[in-house]
C-alpha cells in the first residue's frame, strides 16, 4: 500500500498487530474476523453499499471536506479499481509462485481517470461488478489455493497468502466506506 500525500485516512495510522491478530486502528477492521466464506459476501455486500451512496446528490459526493482530501466519489472510485486490482493480483498468485505486485499508483488515477467528473451513477454500477468480478475468483478456490503464497506492501513488505489478500480486500471496502459516510456527513 503506497503512502500518500493526502489525508484520505487511508491506512495511514500503524495498524496493531499481534500475532496473526491486525486490527486497523482507524476503522476497528480485525483481519481474520470473517470465516473466509463469509469474506467474499461481504465484499459483495459493501459493494451494494457502495452504490447505495453513489445514489446521493452529485453535489455530495464531489465535496472535498479540504483541498488535499478525497470526496465520497473519489473513495468509491479508488474502491472500484482496488478491487479490479485485486482480481488480477488473485489470478497471478494462482499461477506465480509467490508473487510481488505492481503498485496501483492510487493517487495519479484520481487524475488520470478524472475520478471527480465520474458519474456517480455508472460508478455505482461499476464497483457492484466489480466486487462480484473479485469474489467470483474467490468462490472457485480450493483449500490450497487459499494458502498460495504471495509477497504483499501493507502495513510492510512480508509474506502473505490468497486468503489474507482477500481480508485485506474486505478491509479496503469496510475502511473507505467509513471515509464515505464522513464525508458525506460533513458535506
Ligand atoms: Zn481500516
Amino acid at each position: 500500500m503506497e503512502r500518500g500525500r493526502f489525508r484520505c485516512h487511508h491506512f495511514g495510522a500503524p495498524a496493531r498487530h499481534n500475532g496473526m491478530v491486525m486490527t486497523c486502528s482507524q476503522c476497528g477492521f480485525t483481519y481474520g474476523a470473517h470465516p473466509r466464506t463469509e469474506v467474499a459476501v461481504e465484499i459483495e455486500r459493501y459493494g451494494t453499499e457502495f452504490a447505495r451512496r453513489m445514489g446521493r446528490d452529485t453535489h455530495l459526493l464531489r465535496f472535498r471536506p479540504a483541498a488535499d482530501v478525497w470526496s465520497a466519489l473519489e473513495y468509491a472510485c479508488h474502491v472500484r479499481d482496488v478491487l479490479l486490482m485485486q482480481r488480477d493480483r488473485l489470478y497471478v498468485a494462482l499461477v506465480e509462485d509467490t508473487p510481488s505486485f505492481k503498485p496501483m499508483y492510487r493517487e495519479e488515477r484520481v487524475s488520470f481517470d478524472r475520478y471527480q467528473d465520474q458519474d456517480p451513477s455508472y460508478v455505482a454500477v461499476q464497483i457492484v461488478m466489480a466486487a462480484r468480478l473479485f469474489v467470483n475468483g474467490l468462490h472457485g478456490l480450493s483449500a490450497l489455493q487459499w494458502r498460495r503464497p504471495l509477497m504483499y506492501g501493507y502495513p510492510e513488505p512480508q509474506q502473505r497468502d490468497v486468503e489474507w489478500m482477500a481480508h485485506h480486500t474486505l478491509h479496503e471496502a469496510v475502511h473507505h466506506l467509513g471515509d464515505v459516510d464522513r464525508q458525506l456527513k460533513a458535506a
